[in-house]
């Protein structure tokens, strides 16, 4: 027993949104499905004053146990809550930190500890935390690594400070910076559907694909919680990270083997052949207040948390290119958008049409609606269906657009697990290969810098749109320049 290692999490910043929605549910998930070493720990810690009890209180509210429904579920999470505490103090203050070392080294009972500190707190505290984390509070024994949320600055120079500010107390392999996009199932399984299926990576290059759009929407606004995103906008909140990791993910060339250092190398080479966006292959929107079956959804600006001026856009379009043997000339479409008519992450591949397409001669087909197309929806209702042509049964020849179709649920009776889950799992157990890299974050930091300071200085109107709309008209035209139709249209219409 006395060789046993201990694992002392803790939450910086436990008092807030992130930590009750996600992370005190996800170390549960991960209790329950003894998935966490015997000997665990966890502290909360943020300024707010609260007992263990009241962390306790508050974090059992959102914890729950929602996998398959166990009988035993209530006894669980009271053996949970018993392993959680909370420790109150400053972000900035050593001496704090170094009462919240005290306390865990008491709970370590001094065998051979590895901490890992979760930082659920706004951007502009990250740095004063991981000072005071790593001098005072660091591991003397076994391993101390850091989650870093979002954002990772708003630049590439803001970004490039940070790493190095970060750099001063942590290396490199001791800071995981979190995209939970890289943690969502149909996204991990990117990479088995193409490099484990002899029948998608032959097609995975300019030669077969026409072009591939990431989609991403959200059917609400800000609603009152505006003042981080304002400063923010649509463009680094979800394109800049999430829809280009995946985009990386999805045209990377095949790794050397799974390990994280081969297969991020493989990430940055992608990410390095993209050309920078330019202002024309951009469109940009905000969402204007609606009325609707008697309801009255606010305006961006109408939102009392963002400026009446605010020029910050809640949608956005991009045209991107890799200069790549692979995807030379091939268009990779990106449209992320706020309160718009749904709720949807997804991942679509556009085929070439049939070169010579016989029913194309005979039966008058509409070759644009007749291309394949292979869908991956990451939420919700996760899914993977490929857009066939097909034979209308009967005498006649008529054809008729099907699916074939997997639908998760219908699929696997177990529930996915949350994103989060799996990376903090991921963290725990050393592997990198879900979390970012600093040349990564500067690859894609690069691509995005010259379009979003041409926005600002040019300060760029973007178009309205009404609540709960598809978005921007602009968005149609984007896509028409490149011959392409968005794919979420034409399959709602
Ligand atoms: P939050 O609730 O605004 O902040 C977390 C805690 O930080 C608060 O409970 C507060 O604790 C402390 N805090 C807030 N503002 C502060 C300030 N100006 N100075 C010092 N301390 C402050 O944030 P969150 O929604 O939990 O998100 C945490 C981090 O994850 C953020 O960096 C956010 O950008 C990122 N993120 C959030 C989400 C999400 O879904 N919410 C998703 C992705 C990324 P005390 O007052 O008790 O100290």
């Amino acid at each position: 027993e006395q060789t046993e290692s201990n694992l002392s999490v803790t939450v910086v910043g436990a008092s807030g949104d992130l930590a009750k929605k996600k992370i005190f549910p996800a170390l549960f998930a991960l209790f329950y499905e003894d998935c966490l070493p015997p000997n665990f720990i966890i502290f909360g810690y943020a300024r707010t004053k609260m007992t263990d009890e009241e962390l306790r209180e508050m974090i059992s509210r959102t914890l729950t146990c929602r996998i398959d429904k166990r009988e035993n579920c209530g006894d669980k999470m009271e053996e949970f809550l018993q392993r959680c505490f909370y420790h109150s103090g400053q972000y900035d203050s050593e001496e704090h930190f170094a009462e919240l070392d005290k306390k865990l080294k008491q709970k370590e009972e001094g065998k051979l500890s590895n901490r890992l500190f979760y930082l659920s707190i706004p951007p502009n505290i990250f740095v004063d935390v991981v000072r005071c984390a790593s001098c005072k509070a660091s591991s003397g024994n076994g391993w101390t690594r850091v989650i870093v949320e979002k954002p990772f600055g708003r630049d590439s120079e803001s970004s490039g400070e940070l790493t190095r500010s970060l750099k001063q107390y942590l290396a490199e392999d001791q800071i995981f910076r979190i995209d939970h996009y890289l943690g969502k199932e149909l996204v991990e399984n990117l990479s088995v559907l193409r490099f484990s299926n002899l029948v998608f990576e032959p097609l995975w290059s300019r030669n077969y694909i026409r072009n591939v759009q990431f989609i991403f929407s959200e059917d609400f606004g800000t609603e009152g919680r505006g003042g981080y995103f304002d400063n923010y906008g649509i463009i680094r909140d979800i394109m800049q990270n999430h829809l280009l990791q995946i985009l990386a993910l999805f045209a990377m060339e095949t790794p050397v083997s799974l390990d994280a250092e081969d297969v991020r190398n493989e990430k940055v080479k992608v990410l390095r052949s993209m050309r920078k966006l330019r202002l024309e292959d951009v469109v940009i929107g905000q969402y204007k207040g609606q009325s609707k079956g008697g309801k009255t959804y606010l305006g961006y600006t109408e939102d009392p948390t963002v400026p009446n001026d605010s020029l910050t856009p809640t949608f956005a379009a991009a045209a991107l290119f890799i200069d790549n043997a692979r995807w030379d000339g091939v268009p990779f479409l990106m449209k992320a958008g706020k309160a718009l008519n749904t709720r949807r992450a997804e991942i679509r591949v556009q085929f070439r049409h049939v070169p010579g397409n016989l029913y194309k001669r005979n039966f008058g087909m509409d070759m644009d609606k007749a291309t394949n197309e292979l869908v991956l929806r990451v939420q919700p209702d996760e899914a993977i269906y490929l857009k066939i042509n097909n034979k209308v049964p009967g005498l006649g020849m008529r054809l008729d657009r099907s699916d074939l179709n997997l639908l998760y649920k219908t699929r696997y009776s177990k529930e996915i697990s949350d994103a989060y889950e799996r990376l903090l799992l991921d963290a725990i157990e050393g592997e990198r290969r879900l979390f970012i890299r600093s040349d990564e974050l500067d690859a894609a930091w690069s691509i995005f810098t010259p379009l979003l300071k041409e926005l600002e200085t040019k300060k760029i109107t973007p178009e309205l749109y009404p609540y709960g709309s598809r978005g921007p008209v602009g968005t149609h035209y984007l896509a028409a320049e490149y011959n392409v139709r968005w794919g979420d249209l034409a399959e709602d219409e």
